[in-house]
């Protein structure tokens, strides 16, 4: 242990900000608010937050840094709890939505943008904390954003309080102008050459074209070190791709056999699972990784990257006027980075999966923030119950379309949220105890009026992980008639809902899920988020009780929070938007497919774009409901929108609404 403790502090000399310690420290100590540019890999992350510990700036508060993405926030404390010798949770801690490993020893706590956006709501001016290190700002997450316009109202009353932006790209002149010109320091940096190979044609299937190349890669790199990075849009296509490489490496005849250890990671993946791809090996390592290894985690060695040029994005698709996950060309600035992964130690080599035409003419420069691109219903209620009204006035560095706000207020409004007047309502303040999208927020506080809670939390606790069903491949059949026996009253959430039950009744065991084709972590996370919501249920005084299997109950609450994502029966299977009059069609997952509905109506959790609109996650309701329960919506939908257009024209008072 002793000895890999002097090799972690030896690695820690050796990063490039090393050399930059007491620089970064005195720009830092004579300024509010710094600016750090710095390669990936070269320190950033890891360890200002300790530096600025060991030289006291965790007496009079925690020293907080801020990840867009899940993964990096425990990943990146995992390691810095290495480094300094201590316990994860004790003086190094982290913190994602429903997940707290910090306790009153913590000095220096990695948390989502997220995590550090709610605690806002209790604490305004962030007074536990003497610095916030918003790291990975070159992300512009849509909490990124809304986080900049409020330290921008924090820091002027905060005079104590040290804020330090940190971005593995060159532009950071906006961020700078953004807070009153504040320093830029550039750590330098130290990288190789890395050549780049794009394809002559843009390939029609980039899975099996990336396992192809890291293959190829492998085999004509012999006896030479370098690991491989590959980068895909998401989780599917990863497991496909690892399970196609690890196929192309089995047919190898037999003299040519050569192993490689291959890593998928995504932001779903267990962390035990996640902590593997920083193991040192004795093989050649192939990383199969989602743009979480672009900027957000480093992994040294790497020699090859393949890059698929597609990342995936939250998107608000007018059409259907909502968000949704879509396979999106990265930016030209993502495909530099990404090649950059290759030439950390080492010159290395980038093969594009796309043609340099695709990489001059088609690729964005840089992507557009996700705030000018997604729902901000949330954002919203919760720049509202921080008594920020004027929505549309508020600090963005890049201003949503105004569009965008209206939409989202509108929606909030008719969830009954907001009142007339685009105040929180009492049902809105609730919702925004919860950490969760209005809609699912809205649903556990309906229940209440309906007593049918318990099951409600179970399902929104559900809908809380990806997904708990389990599909190996080989093995597809089994696993879908494992599923088809949970499938209750044709509803796909009252399906969660007895699949968790009956986990329960089963005394939340292993075996059971294996048999039953059910992820068993997935399903341990499932509990532990429900008691987590319990709990805040308690806090915000929504009572819980049972209505036992009531289930056209349990369908009435889902439909108030959904009413806005309703679509009427056109055919079989095949349904109409209620809201914008666009087919769309149940999922194949779903226990609804291929059945006759009971009625001619159903809501659904989300849309998933593919070749046609697919809604997934569905529960037939009742016309009846949708009529008592929306009636807002349906009676005052032509007003509005006519309301809306004068609105936008600049000649009523934007935040008022109908
Ligand atoms: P930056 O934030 O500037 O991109 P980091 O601080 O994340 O840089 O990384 C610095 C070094 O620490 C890199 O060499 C990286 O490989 C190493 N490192 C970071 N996280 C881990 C980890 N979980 N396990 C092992 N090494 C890590
Ligand atoms: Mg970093």
């Amino acid at each position: 242990a002793d000895a890999s403790f002097a090799r972690i502090q030896d690695q820690r000399k050796s990063l490039p900000i090393f050399n930059e310690r007491d620089a970064l420290l005195r720009i830092i100590n004579d300024n509010q608010v710094t600016i750090i540019v710095g390669e990936t890999g070269s320190g950033k992350t890891t360890q200002i937050t300790q530096y600025l510990l060991e030289t006291g700036h965790g007496q009079f508060g925690i020293i907080g840094c801020t990840q867009p993405r899940r993964v990096a926030a425990v990943s990146v404390a995992r390691r810095v709890a290495d480094e300094r010798r201590c316990e994860l949770g004790s003086e190094v801690g982290y913190a994602i939505r429903f997940e707290d490993q910090t306790s009153k020893d913590t000095k220096i706590k990695y948390m989502t943008e997220g995590v550090l956006l709610r605690e806002t709501l209790t604490d305004s001016l962030l007074n536990k904390y003497s610095v916030i290190m918003m790291d990975e700002a070159h992300e512009r997450s849509v909490n990124t954003d809304v986080l900049f316009g409020l330290m921008r109202r924090i820091l002027p009353k905060r005079r104590d309080l040290k804020f330090i932006v940190t971005s593995a790209t060159m532009n950071a002149d906006r961020f700078s102008q953004f807070f009153g010109n504040a320093p830029i320091y550039t750590i330098p940096g130290r990288t190789f050459p890395v050549d780049i190979f794009h394809t002559k044609q843009n390939v029609p299937d980039y899975v099996a074209a990336a396992s192809l190349e890291a293959v190829r890669i492998h085999y004509n790199a012999g006896e030479e070190n370098g690991d491989i990075l590959v980068f895909l849009p998401g989780q599917e296509d990863i497991i496909c791709c690892c399970d196609d490489i690890r196929k192309k490496l089995e047919q190898q005849p037999q003299e040519k056999k050569r192993d490689m250890l291959i890593l998928p990671i995504y932001s779903l993946l267990p962390s035990e699972q996640q902590a593997r791809i920083f193991d040192p090996a004795p093989l050649r390592k192939c990383i199969v990784a989602t743009n979480i290894a672009e900027t957000s985690l480093t992994v040294d060695g790497i020699k090859y990257v393949v890059d698929a040029g597609f990342c995936k994005l939250k998107v608000y698709n007018p059409r259907i006027g909502m968000d949704t996950l879509q396979v999106t060309p990265i930016s030209k600035a993502n495909a530099l980075q990404r090649s950059g992964r290759a030439g950390r130690t080492g010159p290395g080599q980038c093969f594009r999966l796309y043609t340099e035409h695709t990489f001059e003419c088609d690729l964005l420069e840089n992507t557009v923030p996700e705030v000018q691109r997604t729902n901000l219903g949330h954002i919203v209620l919760l720049l509202k119950s921080l008594g920020i009204s004027d929505i549309l006035s508020f600090d963005f560095m890049d201003p949503p379309p105004s569009d965008n706000i209206i939409n989202s207020l509108h929606q909030l409004w008719m969830m009954q949220a907001l009142d007339n007047d685009g105040n929180l309502t009492k049902l809105g303040r609730k919702m925004v105890e919860f950490p969760l999208d209005p809609p699912l927020s809205k649903m556990i506080c309906f229940s209440e009026e309906l007593g049918c809670g318990s099951e409600i939390v179970t399902i929104v606790s559900m809908l809380s992980v990806p997904t708990v069903f389990y599909r190996p491949k080989d093995k597809e059949e089994e696993a879908d008639t494992a599923r088809e026996k949970f499938f209750t009253d044709k509803s796909d959430h009252l399906t969660l809902l007895t699949v968790y039950e009956e986990w329960m009744k089963h005394r939340c065991s292993r075996d059971w899920c294996n048999k039953n084709y059910i992820h068993f972590k997935a399903m341990e996370r499932v509990k532990d988020i429900r008691s987590q919501l319990v709990e805040i249920c308690q806090q915000a005084k929504v009572r819980l009780k049972s209505c036992h299997e009531d289930y056209p109950l349990i369908r009435k609450c889902i439909c108030a929070s959904y009413f806005v994502q309703a679509a009427r029966m056109k055919g079989f299977n095949e349904y109409i938007n209620i809201r914008t009059g666009v087919p769309c069609f149940v999922h194949p997952t779903s226990a609804l497919n291929g059945l006759e509905s009971m009625s001619d109506y159903l809501v659904y959790h989300e849309l998933v774009l593919t070749s046609k609109e697919f809604m997934q996650c569905v529960t037939p309701v009742d016309g009846a409901w949708l009529a008592e329960l929306g009636p807002m919506f349906f009676g005052i939908k032509e007003s509005y929108d006519v309301r809306k257009k004068r609105r936008l024209e600049g000649k009523e008072d934007p935040t008022e609404l109908p």
